[in-house]
Formats: structure tokens, sequence, C-alpha cells
């Protein structure tokens, strides 16, 4: 791309383009990439120079393989010989069928039907209006839902209502949001003792609350083990089943949304595989496809699938234009053998290693709250809030792509990652914090 090609892209994007939560009248400073490769970008900075850095986001958790994977590059290729895409009513496909029994395969045990959606979003929609019209068909007004305070589940109305009240947008769209029941955050860690004081309490706390809500709650609904876009948050897997039994008690459902946590991203496949018991419904996203094209599923037990057609309407009343897309679908598909046929778990385990030990000199530095990692999760907690653009210039000065949030800097790598990549790659974060907040 030459300069002037460059500037008026820039210039463009600026004037009209909505980016993620941006300001139309303050619009940020996007880098422009040209293309990528394994686990790098290829960009231009703003004086027009081109610039590979090795991408630390993983393009928001999804690219786990990294970028121009010749194994996923042939599914595309090969579906678009067949089609690129059909309607899903009265008509299915091989590469739906073919995606629905893998996952079924992998999913926690009970779970028998799968809905598959086009973004996390509707499917944390979908899982929510099953767990409504399961309770409505067996003559149940149960409405709410129980979360706990703290998650994300993304940016469409149902799954904001159950967003962390304080961090997600609830005031802003008070009187519009159905208001559901928060629990508190429970105790951070995820090596907690069963009997720890602060676990107890926080147990003690939500039974309270939920035998107060019992008539109304339809399902618990939480991300296993690590809050995510609300705050990288870690918390034991004791908690899933404090929830879950609670839920049993008075006849809730329980969802984990694992749209970030799945496919390996904390360790094992589920992050809900830590707790006892599995989830009535599942939702599945973000690495589905490799981050190839937006696909999100919805899982759910037969009990929970019987329970729904039951009820008046006949069945789950959703269908959204791009259900099963089969260019999203034959991705996933070549994504989940690429997965399996790599030793994932394993390739994960290096990761939490070298994130562990390349971000360790971060707790050294006076504005570092905490370092964390869970898997190929890694994170640096600050005192005091991001100072974004600037650690984002710093980090790619230094090789590599970062794109923190409020207080954290924080960086989920493709499985690929190479140990040297990685080194540079918690060298940048590290140093970019230093260089910034000292
Ligand atoms: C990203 C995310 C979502 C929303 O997924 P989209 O594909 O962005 O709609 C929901 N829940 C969790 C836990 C997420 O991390």
């Amino acid at each position: 791309m030459d300069a002037d090609a460059l500037a008026d892209l820039r210039a463009f994007d600026r004037g009209h383009v909505w980016h993620p939560y941006s300001s139309a009248l303050a619009p940020g400073d996007p880098w422009v990439v040209e293309s990528a490769q394994g686990v790098r970008l290829h960009l231009r900075d703003h004086d027009g120079r081109a610039l590979d850095v090795i991408d630390a986001m993983s393009s928001w958790w999804c690219a786990v393989h990294g970028y121009r994977v010749p194994e996923l590059d042939a599914a595309v290729r090969d579906q678009l010989d067949s089609m690129a895409h059909v309607m899903f009513g009265g008509l299915t496909h091989a590469p739906a069928v073919g995606l629905a029994r893998r996952l079924l395969d992998l999913a926690p045990a009970g779970l028998e039907h799968v809905f598959l959606a086009d973004s996390g979003s509707v499917s944390v929609e979908v899982a929510m209006k099953a767990a409504l019209q399961y309770h409505l068909a067996a003559g149940r007004r149960r409405t709410r839902f129980l979360t706990i305070r703290g998650g994300y589940h993304g940016d469409t109305f149902s799954p904001m209502s159950v967003t962390d009240p304080v961090g997600g947008m609830h005031s802003l769209f008070r009187g519009v949001l159905p208001e559901h029941v928060f629990a508190p955050r429970p105790p951070a860690g995820l090596d907690r003792p069963d009997d720890d004081a602060e676990l107890v309490a926080w147990e003690q706390t939500t039974r309270e609350l939920f035998v107060q809500n019992a008539a109304d709650v339809a399902a618990v609904i939480v991300e296993p083990v690590l809050q995510g876009a609300g705050g990288m948050y870690v918390y034991p897997a004791r908690v899933l089943d404090v929830l879950h039994d609670l839920a049993r008690e008075h006849g809730a459902l329980v969802i984990h949304d694992e749209i970030a946590t799945g496919f390996h991203r904390t360790g094992p496949r589920w992050a809900g595989d830590r707790a006892e018991h599995a989830p009535d419904i599942l939702c599945a996203g973000k690495a589905l496809t490799g981050g190839y094209l937006t696909l999100a599923a919805m899982l759910c037990t037969r009990e929970v699938a019987e329970g729904v057609s039951r009820g008046e309407a006949g069945g789950l009343m959703h269908g959204p234009t791009f259900m099963a897309n089969p260019l999203a679908c034959a991705v996933a598909n070549a994504n989940l053998d690429l997965l399996a046929f790599r030793d994932t778990p394993a390739e994960v385990a290096r990761i939490e290693n070298g994130l562990r030990d390349g971000l360790a000199s971060a707790t050294a530095l006076d504005a570092v709250q905490e370092v964390r990692t869970l898997g190929a999760v890694g994170v640096i907690q600050l005192r005091e809030p991001v100072r974004v653009a600037e650690v984002t210039a710093a980090a790619l000065a230094r090789g590599t792509w970062v794109r923190p949030f409020r207080d954290l800097v924080y960086t989920m790598p493709p499985y690929v990652t190479s140990d040297d990549d990685l080194a540079t790659l918690t060298a940048a974060l590290v140093g970019a914090v230093a260089d910034v907040h000292g």
C-alpha cells in the first residue's frame, strides 16, 4: 500500500467507521493491518513504515493456531467449491452435522443437542431463551437469571443484562435492561481449600440470595473459573459446584459460558471440567473456528431440549439467517481436527510456563499489583488504569501487539507461539509497563 492509499484509508476510517466502543467525536487512530502470517501481524505504523509484530491477543482470543494456517485455509477453499452458504431452515449439510458430532464428542457429559449461532453473544441469547422456554413449557414463570458480579457475556441486550452491573453498561440502559440477580464476586484464586473462610462466607451470602429469589430464577449463568472481559479474574472451581447444587435445590438450570475459556484456553478442554458437575447448557465461540469466521454454539442436555420442545411454541424460537454457515462450520471442523491432532493440552502447558517465567519480573515494578497466569492466559494487573495508547505503542516498539483494558495488560497468545516468540512477547509486555508506568 503506498503512502497516499494508506493516508486515504486512515482518514476515511476516522471519519466514518465505527470501531469497538468507539467515539465518532474522538475516533481512535488504529494501525492498518495488511496481512498476517503465523503469529505475526504485518502492520503499517502511522508514518507508513511496515512493522511485523507478534499478536499477543490472538485477535480477541480466537486465532489459536495463528494466521494463514494451511489446514484452515484449505478447509475454507474446499468448502467454497461446494457452497458458501445455504439457509438452515428445512435444509441441512455435512459441515454442520459433522461439527455437531465433533462438538458433542468434546462436550461435558450429558450435552446432546447443538444450536449453531452466528456469534458468542447470540449463543448466550439462545441459551437464556432456552432456559426461559424450558420453564415456561412446564408452566413456571421464571424470568430472572442469577450470576456473579464481574462477569461478561456479550454486548447484545440479554448477555449485557447478566454482565457485571458496574463494569458493564447497566446504568446507561437503566429501565431497558431486565434486572437480574447478582451474587458477590467469589474470592480470587484457583486453589482455595473448600473450607477457606472467604469462600465459606461467599457461599453463605449466595445461598441466602438464591433462597430469596428461588421462585424467579430460571438459570445460573457464569463463565467458569475465569472471568475474561470482566477483568481476567480467576476464582475457585468449588464455586461452580456450589452454584450447581443451589440450582438443583431450587429447580434452576446451569449455563456455562465457555466462549472465552473453551478449547483449552485455561488448560482443561473446558474451564468447567475442573468442577464436579457438568452444566445443563454450554456456550462455545471465539476459538471455535480458529479465528477464521464468526460462529458459536449453544449445547444443551436432552432434558432441556425436550423440555423446551414440549412448550406451546413447539420449538426453540430462534433462527438466524446465517445459522450454521457452511464456510464457518467447515473451518470449525478443520480447527477441531487440528486441536486434536496437535497435543493441545501440552502446548497450553508449555505456554503457561513461558508466560509464568516471562511475566514474573513485572511483580518487581511499583505500578504492578499482581501478575497471574492460568493456562494460555497471562495477566499483569496494575494499581492504576493502564495508559492504553502509550502501553500499546511501547509494546509495538518491542515487537508485540497488545490491547490492554482498565488496569490490565494481558495476553492470550496463539497456542502455536514458539518459546522464542513467547520470550519476546512477555518481555514486550513487562517492558511496556515499565516504560509507561515506571
Ligand atoms: C467474547 C465473549 C462473548 C461474546 O461473544 P461475541 O462473539 O463477541 O458476541 C460472550 N461471553 C464471553 C465469556 C466472551 O468472552
